[in-house]
């Protein structure tokens, strides 16, 4: 496990853009936190470390944006208005077994269909006051693969 305190929007997204450089095909990193916390911002970063130029937007309402213009793939999804199950339908497992970079915001809602390896970044205000720029980053990596991973952030 890894821990940042982070005090600006800009710090975040640098820490995603150094993910971005590092990440490699098929991998799985999940995004784990609240509204506004900062998990579309850290994925701005990683579309800049992997030379994605165009801009990242919420995926909200689509559910799933493909990026193909970096060194690899990225699927970005979010799944909060995801029903029950229906991961199944969006296919996720394709994305899951293909050979770009999936980042999933609220994983948990998709917690049964997710590979069992992956990087979990977890974003927390350490503030009520949403006004606050401070954060708490946490990463927790599932295998040596994302571990080695998790020593070079
Ligand atoms: P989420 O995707 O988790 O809902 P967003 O990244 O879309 O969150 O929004 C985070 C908001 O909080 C942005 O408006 C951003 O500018 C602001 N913000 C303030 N401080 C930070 C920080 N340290 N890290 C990330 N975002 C921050
Ligand atoms: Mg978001």
């Amino acid at each position: 496990m890894k821990t940042f305190k982070i005090n600006n929007s800009e710090t975040t997204q640098a820490l995603g853009q150094r993910l971005g450089q590092i990440v490699s095909p098929g991998d799985v990193i999940l995004l784990d936190g609240d509204l506004g916390a900062g998990k579309t911002t850290f994925t701005k970063g990683i579309a800049l470390g992997l030379g994605i130029q165009r801009n990242i937007k919420s995926p909200t309402f689509t559910i799933i944006r493909e990026y193909k213009t970096g060194r690899l793939p990225l699927y970005h999804m979010d799944v909060y208005r995801l029903e029950d199950g229906g991961g199944d339908e969006l296919g996720l497992d394709e994305y899951f077994n293909g050979n770009g970079v999936c980042v999933i915001e609220w994983s948990q809602f998709v917690a049964n269909e997710l590979p069992k390896n992956h990087l979990t970044i977890s974003f927390k205000r350490d503030d009520s006051n949403l006004d606050s720029t401070n954060r708490t980053i946490t990463i927790t990596a599932s295998d040596a693969h994302y571990e080695g991973m998790m020593a070079q952030l």
